[in-house]
C-alpha cells in the first residue's frame, strides 16, 4: 500500500510533538488528519494531504466527528497518534485540583475514549496501530509530578493491556516514553525544567519523529510496545 493510502490520525497536531509528527508524515506522503483546538496553528501544516479538524478532544461529540469524518472520507484509518496532552504540577496537597481534573480529562479520559472508538474500527478492518505519547513519568514518579505521572501511568496501563489483548492480531500499540522535549508544554513555567533538571540539551521534536519513523519501518512480525527516549543529561 502506498503512503498516500495510509491514513494517520494525529491529535495534538497544532504544536510540539504532534505537529512535528503530522508534518513529517505529510512530507512522507501519508494522508494526515490533524486535530487540536487552535485552527490557525493547524493551518501551518497546510498541504494537500493534510486534513484539519478543529475542536476540543475532551468533547465526546467532537470525537464522534473525528471518527465519522475519517471513515466517511477515507473508509479506514491506519495509525492513531495520541499526542494531545497537558501538564499540571505541584505537590499533591497544594496543586490546583481543577487543573488536575482537566488534565485527567484530556490525558486519560479523551485518550481512552478515542482509542476505544478507533479500536472498534481497527477490529472491523483487521489492522491498525495506536501510538501513544506517554513519558518517562509514565514509568516513575517524582515529587510535584505525581498527578501528571498518574495520567501517564494510565496511558502505560492502557498500552500494556492492549498489547496483550491484541497479541496475534494485526492491530498493535506502541508507547513512547520521552524525557524532556522542547515544545510549548512548559511555556508558562517560571523555571523551565531544562534549568531545574540541568538538562543542557533537551530532546527535539525531530528526535521523537526519528523514533516514530523507526517504529513505522518495522516488518509486520515485529512489535515495539514501549520505547524510552531520553536526553543525554537526564539523571533521575
Ligand atoms: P504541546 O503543548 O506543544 O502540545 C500539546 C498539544 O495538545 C497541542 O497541540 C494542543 O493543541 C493539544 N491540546 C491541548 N489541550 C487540548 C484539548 N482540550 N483538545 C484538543 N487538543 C488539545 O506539548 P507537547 O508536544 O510537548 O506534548 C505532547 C505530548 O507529549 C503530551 O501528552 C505530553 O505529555 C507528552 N510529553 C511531552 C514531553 C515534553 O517534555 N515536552 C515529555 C514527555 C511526554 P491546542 O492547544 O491547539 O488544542
Amino acid at each position: 500500500m502506498s503512503n498516500s493510502n495510509k491514513i494517520c490520525l494525529v491529535t495534538g497536531a497544532s504544536s510540539g510533538i504532534g505537529y512535528a509528527i503530522a508534518q513529517a508524515l505529510s512530507k512522507e506522503g501519508y494522508t494526515v488528519i490533524a486535530t487540536a483546538r487552535r485552527e490557525e496553528r493547524l493551518r501551518e501544516l497546510s498541504a494537500e494531504n493534510v486534513h484539519i479538524l478543529t475542536g476540543d478532544l475532551t468533547d465526546p461529540t467532537f470525537q464522534d466527528h473525528i471518527d465519522n469524518f475519517t471513515y466517511e472520507t477515507f473508509g479506514r484509518c491506519d495509525y492513531l497518534f495520541n499526542c494531545a496532552g497537558t501538564i499540571a504540577t505541584g505537590a499533591i496537597e497544594a496543586i490546583d485540583i481543577d487543573q488536575v481534573t482537566a488534565m485527567i480529562q484530556l490525558n486519560v479520559t479523551a485518550t481512552f475514549r478515542l482509542t476505544y472508538k478507533l479500536l472498534k474500527r481497527f477490529r472491523q478492518q483487521g489492522s491498525g496501530h495506536v501510538i501513544n505519547i506517554s513519558s518517562i513519568l509514565g514509568t516513575k514518579v517524582r515529587p510535584t509530578a505525581g498527578a501528571y505521572a498518574a495520567t501517564k501511568y494510565a496511558m502505560e496501563a492502557l498500552s500494556e493491556a492492549l498489547r496483550m489483548e491484541l497479541a496475534g492480531s494485526n492491530i498493535q500499540v506502541s508507547c513512547i516514553e520521552p524525557g524532556l522535549v522542547m515544545t510549548e508544554l512548559h511555556k508558562d513555567w517560571e523555571v523551565h525544567p531544562r534549568e531545574a533538571m540541568g538538562i543542557h540539551e533537551p530532546l527535539t521534536t525531530d528526535d521523537i519523529v526519528a523514533t516514530i519513523k523507526f517504529i513505522l519501518s518495522q516488518p509486520p512480525h515485529v512489535r515495539i510496545p514501549r520505547l524510552m527516549i531520553l536526553p543525554k543529561d537526564h539523571q533521575i
